[in-house]
Order: C-alpha cells, then structure tokens, then sequence
C-alpha cells in the first residue's frame, strides 16, 4: 500500500473560496482530510511541499482534440496517449477526448483508440479519459469553422446508436436545426450524456425545441454559433431569438468559453462568466495538435485528411481567415481568465475543474479538492504555472 501523501505549505483552492496556509492529506488515492498546516504528519507520509503556491483540482476539459502533434482523430493508442500527456503537464487530469467531423470508421478508430487507453491506464498515460465527446459530425453546413465540411452531416439513427453503444460517449453534440436533431438528443439523454448544441444556427424555437429534447449545454460560445443577424439571414423577419439569448436566458443551460486570449475579448469573458456564473460556464481548451508544437502547418482532425491550418505559436488559423481553434493548455486559460476578469481565483478553478465535471455527470469523483474525491490535485506557482500533477494521488512523471 502506498505511503499517505501530503500537500502542504499552500493555499488551497476550495469550491466556495480559499484555504491559507493549508495542506490536504490523501490516503489510497483520495482525498482524507483538509486543514491548516501541522507540525506533524503521520510517519513515512510523503511529502509535497508547494512552497507558498496553491493546490489545485487537477482540471477537466469536456472539449479538446489534441496537442503535441497528435490529434484523438488520428485514432491510434499512440496517438491518444501523446495528447493526454501534453495536456496533463498543462494541469488536465480528467479529459474527454473530442472527435471533429469525419468518416463513421474514423470516428470509431477514434473511439477504439480511447477505449483502449481507458481500459490500460496509469498516471504514465498522463490524463484521464472519463468518456468521449460526440462532436462532430453532426454540424450545420453553414456554421461546419475549421471542421472538414465533407465529413459533416446530419443524425442518423443508425450511425449514432452504434457510437452510444458500450457507454464510452458522455458529452454528445448536435447541430439543433438538422432534421433527426431531437431523436439524437433523446438518444444521448438516454446514454446518460451531456447533451450539448453546437457549430449551429438555431433559432430560439429551435433550440427550446431541443432543450425539450434533452439538450443543455451550448459548444464554445460566440464561436460556430447563431446570433440574432445569423438566424436573420437563415429565416428572414421577423428577426429571431438565437443560441445566445436561450442560453443566457435559460438558467438550466450552460455553456463554455475558450479563453485562450485571442478568440474572446476581455469583456466577452467577463460579460459571460458574469451572466451564466461560475456554476454554468466551463473553461475549455479546444485545443488541436498544435498544442506545445513549433508555428506551422497542421492538420486539423484525422491526420489523413483533416483540414489544414496555421499555427502562428498564439491560435490556429482557419486559411479563409478565421480561427481554428486553440493551441494551449489549460492551465493558460485559467491565467487568461485572472488577468481578462474580475472572477475570483476559486470561481475560475471551479470552471476548470468542477463545473465541467458537474456537468459531464462525474463530480462525485473529481472537480474539487473536498474528502472522498480521487486525489486529483496540482501544484500551481503564485503565477499559477504548473509544478506538480498528481492523478488519484500518484505523481505524473
Ligand atoms: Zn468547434
Ligand atoms: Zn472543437
């Protein structure tokens, strides 16, 4: 049996706040206890010492493609340990690894990749994979971003019961206006998903219509998403109510943000950490195989035949111009978010870390530092850079 493992010398970073010169002890992989600072610890416990820095939920990203050069797309064990272990120096210990639009057979060579590295885990594998999300392919044409528009299309029953099949799938999303869109979302309600609308230009009856259905989270918001000129374009006056009025209006939906610093102004972070709180906004990465990689050319997707964009070394560059998703971890949005907002340092945390796992249905094991949870936990610096990551209480090489 393990020795009891010790985190100490940190303010850590609770839920509803901070603890000052706290320490937290785990024992078999969870969370025991969280307190003040001792003068003694029980004998042969090991210790870390944070130095003054904070301890962390390690993070969740319920929305990521890849890093290191790898994307899940490319659908091989190899391929999904690379990003894994990129995103796990960036402080993601728990990760749903997020398929683009594609071929059926290589959405279920991804979903074979991930089942297997699931199955053979161990903190060398570096994060977590909790489940999949369901993404792509089910986008609409006018709203496909950086995603390969051959690869997109619309539900089929078929095709999307044999992904729901075994359970792996936990976060599924859907355009709202493609025909079939309800079934799906009936379908990934009854898989016990978090059912989740995106790269679409819904109308608000479109989406009332899928919440009825299930759906309760929105992909990326402002990014492949309608407004209200959008759905004017698509349905003429009178002008209608889009994605972004049902989600800010309905107190149920929730919704993500990539707050990597150059999809999103400041006051768009602000304006939607303020307007859905803390407890219905979730950090994401969304970020593609350029993660920690030199600026260049990559593809987006299947490396076969993803789309290409360019990495300038900040974001990915659709080549019409216009973004292409994330190159960062995790850990750079949680320090974009501090400087860009007035949000407290423990609400930022919760959308890294709880919020995403309260949503995706698996925060009774991870998202926050309390007793019982599984030792999830980082070391972060003042300047909350990454130090140390330990996944259920074993430190990540
Ligand atoms: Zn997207
Ligand atoms: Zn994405």
């Amino acid at each position: 049996m393990p020795p009891p493992l010790i985190l100490t010398n940190a303010t850590v970073i609770l839920p509803g706040g901070l603890l000052e010169n706290g320490a937290v002890l785990c024992r078999d992989g969870r969370i025991e206890w969280i307190g003040r600072v001792r003068k003694k610890w029980p004998a042969g416990a090991e210790i870390a010492d944070a130095r003054g820095g904070f301890v962390s939920p390690g993070f969740v990203d319920i929305h990521v493609h890849g890093g290191a050069g790898a994307d899940f797309m490319d659908g091989t064990p190899e391929a999904v340990r690379t990003v894994c272990k990129a995103h796990a120096r960036h402080g993601t210990t728990t990760i749903f690894p997020t398929t683009t639009t594609g071929a059926p057979e290589q959405i279920q060579a991804m979903f074979a990749a991930c089942a297997s590295v699931k199955k053979s885990w161990s903190p060398a594998d570096g994060a977590r994979i909790a489940g999949v999300h369901l993404y792509g392919p089910y986008f609409a044409e006018d709203k496909v971003g950086c995603h390969s528009v051959e690869g997109r299309r619309s539900p089929s029953p078929d095709e999307y019961a044999a992904y729901f099949k075994g359970g792996l799938v936990r976060v599924a999303t859907c355009a709202a206006e493609l025909p079939g869109a309800s079934s799906f979302y009936k379908a990934a309600r009854r898989a016990r998903c978090l059912v989740t609308c995106g790269h679409s230009n819904a109308s608000w009856p479109e989406m009332a219509a899928a919440f009825k259905a299930g759906m309760r989270h929105a992909d990326h918001f402002w990014c492949a998403m309608s407004s209200v000129p959008s759905v004017r374009a698509r349905l003429g006056v009178p002008m209608r109510g889009s994605m972004a009025e049902f989600v800010l209006a309905e107190r149920e939906m929730s919704t993500e943000v990539i707050a990597d610093g150059c999809h999103l102004a400041s006051e768009l972070l602000e304006f939607a950490w303020r307007m859905k709180g803390a407890g219905r906004l979730c950090l994401v990465t969304d970020a593609n195989r350029a993660l920690d990689m030199p600026p260049g050319r990559y593809r987006f997707g299947p490396e076969g035949d993803g789309s290409w964009f360019e990495s300038d070394g900040r974001v990915g560059w659709a080549p019409n111009g216009s973004l292409a998703s994330s190159i960062m971890g995790m850990d750079h949005m949680v320090r974009v978010m501090r400087r860009d907002t007035t949000a407290p340092l423990h609400d930022i945390i919760r959308m890294a870390a709880l919020t995403p796992a309260e949503r995706a249905g698996i925060a009774r094991e991870c998202g926050s530092v309390e007793p019982g949870k599984r030792a999830d936990l980082l070391v972060l610096n003042r300047r909350l850079q990454v130090r140390r990551v330990f996944i259920g209480g074993t430190e990540v090489p």
